[in-house]
Order: structure tokens, then sequence, then C-alpha cells
């Protein structure tokens, strides 16, 4: 580089005049409009051109490429800011190349603009004698890579034309381009270390902050000889998001943006290995929401989609950043966290946990309530290794779901075995119809005005070939969960039904009610399935009474409410049961022709819950439901329920679910006139 010529006080003309009459060949180059403006003698021969005329008729934009465009611009830069170069340059004369030595310096033309004066200094003769220097060069131009070259201090000796393209104008700096200074000092570092490195960074750019793939390493300055550093550059900014992107999918769950199963397993064992060094504990929390899959069903997906978002929000709100979050699948969720380290603080901890997630949930068009169960293991005592610890965290929840909705229990190796006790009769539970080991059991319900029994609930029982009898409790959730619940829930109202018919003869007035799985209701044809199975069975319908869950009513769907209005045509009552354990609101008593509502025995059995209860029972009388207590183990419940108008009850008080024949015999017993039981 040297000092700049177009200082020169001379005209564009009068220095045209003198340049006309050097030996070596010269010629102005329009930067603007791609044409040769001038040219001496020697210039014309160099160009094979007839004349100076024909020389500026070549258009030589045509086919000239961006890049070349974009080294101009370079280069007019340089002459504004007086700077002139000297580069191997390769000319077309006719389509042939010519390999040049070229002196580039700005010269103005006569409207003011800036223009390109080329001075070819020496022929470096035919392209065949350096070919692969000169594709070089031509490859350093054309390139998309950028390739600039700096001096130990960082200062830029030379950019290409998509280098200089890329890199701001207030790029004075090998440091200025880095967003990060660490990235900067750590790349250098690495340069110290192994002469060259290879880093993905993001950089400024005169298009914003891109991510650059950089390649930096130690060379020597051609010109001067000096040390100097060899950066090539390309955007990877779209290659980037795309793998961050990718990243983030494979380690998070896209609904709630929680980190999912693949990154608690990919980051646990780190972090478990670290809390064993330090000789601590950590706990893992098991997190179920209850009835979320009946809140789906009957809400829709929307609205469980909105539950589980905001639930996750929750759940962050509610623990440390520092705890380790997880969406597992569905409704479980994962808090894997060191705080509390004794056995109270964890108690207290979890307590408030509960409490915060089981506050109800502001949806945008539905308050939900919805309790969680959870499940803790300890980490190393329970185990170190996460799918060990995920299995007894899961063990534990599903204790405490099993043993009351929206609990927590910790887990033991009691726990474990009954567990497998839960796996092995899953598999026995898909053949329990074919098998015919089910039974339909009948507990009476009683009126508490006259004492007598008015009618029973059938309550299904599964009779084990080894086990004997086992609960509802625990087999129908895992029928629920495999579908199995759709033929037997049919199998039962049958067998209810058919009881109903033959104990109608005894007492016509007698009421069966029959549980039916929300499932049941909305599956598709519900009401036409399940009426002609009434149907079948010849009974009055009027004894029949359904009883449902609230969370069924929920939603309004449409399916649900015509199966109701077909059941209530039908002339079959419809029983909300476990009323008080879910949304306690009786506002769906308007679209639903609901007869009766069953008060949970939690409610019944709770001193605390008397006002309520209270409540309850006044609100039915009042829109005129029939109200029945369940669980009522004590007189002093019955009294209470009594005097409160409560009209019925069933509770091991009076009798537990008895077998159909032991039911029969009780009420052949009660319609003796002479031995009615009563209860006072
Ligand atoms: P549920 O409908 O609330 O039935 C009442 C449960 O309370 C029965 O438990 C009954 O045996 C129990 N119970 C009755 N009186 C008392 C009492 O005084 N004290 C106590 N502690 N418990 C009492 P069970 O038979 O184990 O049934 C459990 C649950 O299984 C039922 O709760 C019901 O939700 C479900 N279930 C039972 N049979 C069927 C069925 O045929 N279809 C469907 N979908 N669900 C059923
Ligand atoms: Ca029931
Ligand atoms: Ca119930």
């Amino acid at each position: 580089m040297s000092s700049s010529p177009t200082g020169s006080s001379l005209s564009y003309a009068d220095r045209l005049s003198v340049l006309a009459d050097v030996a070596l060949p010269i010629w102005v180059f329009d930067i603007d409009k791609g044409i040769i403006d001038w040219a001496n003698e020697p210039a014309l021969l160099l160009w094979e051109a007839d004349d100076l005329n024909e020389l500026r008729s070549r258009n030589f934009f045509s086919d000239q490429s961006s890049r070349v465009a974009i080294k101009l611009e370079q280069l007019r830069d340089d002459f504004l800011n007086g700077r002139t170069s000297t580069e191997q340059y390769t000319i077309f004369p006719k389509g042939i190349p010519k390999s040049l030595t070229c002196r580039f310096s700005g010269i103005v033309l006569p409207d003011g603009r800036m223009a390109m004066l080329n001075q070819a200094c020496g022929d470096t003769g035919s392209t065949q004698e350096k070919p692969e220097n000169l594709r070089s060069l031509n490859a350093l131009l054309h390139t998309s890579v950028q390739v600039s070259l700096y001096d130990l201090d960082g200062v830029p000796l030379h950019n290409n034309p998509a280098a200089y393209d890329a890199w701001p104008e207030h790029t004075k700096n090998l440091a200025d381009h880095f967003v990060a200074k660490q990235d900067y000092v750590s790349a250098l570092s690495q340069l110290a270390i192994s002469r060259e490195t290879q880093t993905v960074v993001e950089v400024h750019t005169s298009a914003g902050e891109r991510w650059h793939e950089i390649d930096l390493r130690y060379t020597f300055d051609a010109v001067t000889g000096h040390p100097a550093i060899l950066m090539s550059a390309t955007d990877v900014t779209d290659r980037k998001i795309a793998q961050d992107k990718a990243a983030f999918l494979a380690f998070h769950d896209t609904l709630t943006g929680l980190p999912n199963r693949a990154q608690l397993l990919q980051k646990a064992p780190t972090l478990f290995a670290q809390i064993m060094a330090r000789r601590q504990s950590a706990t893992l929390i098991f997190v179920d929401l209850d009835r979320f899959k009946s809140i789906n069903d009957t809400l829709g997906h929307m609205v469980g989609d909105e539950l589980l978002i905001a639930f996750a929000e929750r759940l962050r709100q509610a623990t440390d950043t520092k705890d380790l979050l997880a969406r597992l699948s569905g409704d479980e969720f994962i808090i894997l966290t060191e705080e509390p380290q004794t056995a109270e603080q964890l108690e207290s901890w979890i307590n408030r946990l509960e409490g915060a997630l089981n506050q109800p949930y502001d949806l945008s068009h539905h308050t939900v309530r919805c309790s969680v169960s959870m499940g803790l293991c300890r980490m190393p005592d329970n185990g170190t290794d996460i799918n060990q610890l995920l299995q007894n965290a899961d063990i534990a929840m599903y204790e405490a779901k099993r043993n009351r909705r929206g609990s927590f229990r910790v887990f033991s190796r009691e726990m474990s075995s009954r567990f497998s006790r839960k796996f092995q009769l899953e598999k026995q539970l898909q053949t329990v119809l074919e098998r015919d080991e089910l039974e339909l059991h009948y507990q009476p319900r009683l009126s508490l005005e006259t004492g007598e029994i008015v009618g029973a609930e059938a309550l299904l029982r599964w009779r084990h070939p080894e086990e004997g009898l086992i609960s509802p409790a625990d087999f129908i959730p895992l029928m629920e969960e495999t579908g199995l619940i759709l033929d037997v829930g049919e199998w039962v109202l049958k067998q209810a039904c058919k009881s109903l018919a033959s104990w109608q003869a005894l007492d016509p007035n007698l009421t069966v009610s029959v549980n039916i799985s929300g499932q049941q209701c909305l599956r598709p044809g519900a009401a036409e399935r399940l009426l002609a199975i009434v149907d079948h069975a010849n009974c009055h319908t009027d004894g029949l009474e359904f009883e449902i869950t609230e969370s069924v009513l929920l939603g309004d769907n449409p399916v649900v409410r015509g199966s109701f209005q077909a059941f209530h045509k039908a002339g079959i009552g419809l029983a909300v049961d476990d009323f008080g354990t879910g949304y306690s609101n009786l506002a769906y008593i308007q679209n639903y022709p609901i007869s009766c509502i069953k008060i949970d025995r939690s409610f019944v059995g709770d001193q605390s819950k008397a006002a309520i209860t209270e409540l309850i029972i006044s609100m039915s009388r009042i829109l005129d439901v029939k109200i029945i207590a369940e669980g009522v183990e004590t007189v002093d419940q019955h009294d209470w329920l009594k005097q409160r108008g409560c009209h019925e009850y069933q509770g091991f008080l009076f009798s537990p679910a008895v077998s159909g024949p032991e039911f029969e015999a009780l009420i052949r017993t009660a319609y003796t006139p002479a031995q009615k039981i009563r209860i006072r």
C-alpha cells in the first residue's frame, strides 16, 4: 500500500494526457458502469482492442460474479481512503486468460465519481506458468468462505471479498468480531496451545449477530514475512439454529418446556455422583395429577393441555431453580431435589408443595381443581440408579393414589412387593371375563326415615383363584387404564339388571344402583348400548339408577348429555357419586337430569366437614334431589344424618356389600313384617 494519487491537483484530462505516454499498459475502469473508460496504447494492445471505442463498448459486468462486485466496492473504499494495492490479476481479452501484476489506485472521473486506475506493472506471462497460484487466487476472490489475515495484534492485513462483505465497518481488530469476549479469549488460548483452532461462535457481522464456524491458525504474512493469524469463517447460523432446536426437542417436553425423561436420564448419573461425593442425599418425587384422564376425556384435550402447562408453571414456582424438574409422560412429573435433609423438613416441604399444587387452576374457559398424588424415594438409601429410583418413586406414588387421592407416600421395601403383585394382577386381569372370576355384590341402601332396605349399590368383586376376593379399588383403575372397563361395565349392568328384575318381584319399589365409568358414558353410542342391555333384562327401569362421578358432568360434552337424556327418558335415575371429593359444584344440575347425590364417605366420618355436609343436604333438598350418605359406620353418624333430613344411607353400620343370594335373604327377612330390620 502506498500514499494516494487522488490528492493530485491535475484534472482527469491532464492526467490522461500524462498517462498516455507511459510505456506500460494503463487503463481507467468505471466501477459503476463496468466499462473501461480510457486506455493508453499499450493497454489497447494488451486488451487486443481495435481502438478505444471498441474497448469502451465491452461490458465487464455481464458475466461478473457477485464476489467481484464486492471486491470492486472494497477497492473503491480503499481508494477513497487514499489506499492503493498491488495484486495478481487475471484479465480475459477475447476470452484468453492473461495473468498480470496490477497496481490499483483511484482516479476521480470528470463527474466526481471514483474510478479505478489500473497499471499493469508487468506481465507475469502466460497463465500456464503458475496455474495453481492463479487458481487459488481466483478461488479466494470468489469463495463464500470469509478469509482474513491479521497480524499478531489482531490488526487486519487482508480480507477477501466475502470477509470484506461480512465484517462490519467498525471491525478494527480480530477481537471485535466476537460477541462474547470469553469466546475470543478461549479461541486465542487454544490457538496458542495447538497453533490452530476451530470453534462455532457468535460474531458481529454486517447482517447483525450471527453464528460462524471459525478456523484460526498461525501463518506468515506473505508480504512482510511476519507471523500472522489466518482466519477462515463460514456462516452456520441456520445449521446452528436447527441443531439447537433439535437438541432442545430431544431433551425437552414440547408442551410444557420442561426437561423430558431423556434429559433426566442423561443428567442424573453425573448429578448423583456429585451428591455422593459430597456425602449428601437427594429426594426424587414422582408427581401425578389425580383424575387427569377424566378431565382430558370430558373437557377435551385442549383443556387438558392447558392444565398441564399451568401445572408445570406451578411446579416451577413451587420449587427451587436448583431442583431438577421433568415431565415424564402424560400427567407424570418428576422433581429431583437436594433441599430437605431431615424427614421432618421433607414432610413440611412436601405439604407446602402439595398445598400450592392443589389450588384451583384458572384456565381460559374453566376453573379446574386437580389434586396430586406423590411418591418419594431417597438417593442413595433407595438406590443410586435413576431407573431404579424412578420405579421406586412410581411405586410410592401408586400407593398414595391407592390409599387416598391427593396425598404422598415415602417408598418402602414392602411397597415394592405389593407393586409386583400389581403387575401380576394386571396380567391376569386381561382374561378375567373369560375365566368368569368376577362377581357382583350388593350393599344395602336404607331409608333414614323408616330404616327399611330401599335398594342396593352393585359393587364389583374379583374372586381371584389364589388371593380370594379382591377389592375394586385395586383393579378398577387398571381396567380404566386398559379400556377393559368398557366390557366389564356392560357385564356389571347385565348382572345388576338381572338381579333387579328378580328382586322387583319381591319388592317393586326396590332400587339397584350401578357404577358407570366415565369411559362408558363417553363411548360413541353409549346410550344405545347400555339401554339395549337394560331392555334385554326386563326389569322396571324406574328401579335402576346409574352412579357417575362429578368429573363426567363437567365438560358439558354433547355425547354425555345425549346419553343422560336418553337414560332419563327411559326412566333410569342418575346419581352423582363421591360428591364433595371433586368440584362440589351443583351448577351442572341444570344441565343434566340428576335425581340423586351421594355424599362421599370422607364427609360422613369427618366432624370438621359437618357444616359442608349440612349445606349439601339442605341444598339438595331445595333442588329436590334425593340425598344418600355413603360409608355410615356409627349410630351417631346415622342419627346426625337423619336429623338433618338426609334421605338414605349405606355403610358398614348396617352391612357391607354382600353376595346376591345374601342380599336377597336380607330383603326377604326385611319384608317379613314381624322382623323388619330397623336401626333404633
Ligand atoms: P364407590 O362407588 O364409592 O363405592 C362405595 C365404596 O365404599 C365400596 O367400596 C364400598 O364397599 C365402600 N363402603 C361402603 N360402606 C362403607 C363403610 O361404611 N365404610 C367404609 N370404609 N367403606 C364403605 P368398594 O366396593 O371397594 O368399591 C370401590 C370403588 O370401586 C367404588 O367406590 C367404585 O368407584 C368402584 N366400583 C365398584 N364397582 C364398580 C363397578 O361395577 N363399576 C365401576 N365403574 N366402578 C365400580
Ligand atoms: Ca358408587
Ligand atoms: Ca361413592
